[in-house]
């Protein structure tokens, strides 16, 4: 059952320790968002909850309040790099076959020119 607690072999628990380098873009009480190590865009930063639940869905299941403040820092975010104005997209991917890769939720946010465009 998800309680929120760090996961000892969690690499994004460790990066919300300090135990792990990276280059913090904002912190709150509740969120922290960093530069992702592999950008797919001109701005393509990360945010997570300080607390560890694996993907959205168990987030949403958890805490609806803490899944707010993930969507409402991210547009934080947006606005901190100077891409809100333009458009960027906001992405959770969730599970393996959406190329989740780390079980530490978290949104990706991707801005800072025209990104593909996915679906029809
Ligand atoms: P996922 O594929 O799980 O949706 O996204 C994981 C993201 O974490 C990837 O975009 C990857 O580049 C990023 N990432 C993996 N390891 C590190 C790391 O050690 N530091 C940072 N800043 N980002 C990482």
């Amino acid at each position: 059952m998800a309680d929120g607690q760090p996961v000892a072999d969690c690499l994004f628990c460790k990066i919300v320790a300090g135990e792990i380098p990276a280059t913090v873009v904002r912190e709150t009480e509740n969120t922290f968002a960093f530069k992702d190590i592999n950008p797919q865009a001109p701005i393509h930063d990360l945010v997570v909850p300080r607390a560890h639940y694996a993907d959205a869905a168990e987030l949403a299941a958890h805490s609806p309040e803490l899944t707010a403040a993930l969507l409402v820092e991210a547009g934080e975010v947006a606005k901190a790099e100077g891409i809100a104005d333009d458009g960027y997209r906001i992405v959770f991917n969730t599970g393996a076959h959406a190329g989740q890769t780390v079980f530490h939720v978290h949104a990706h946010v991707l801005g800072g020119d025209f990104l593909a465009h996915f679906g029809s």
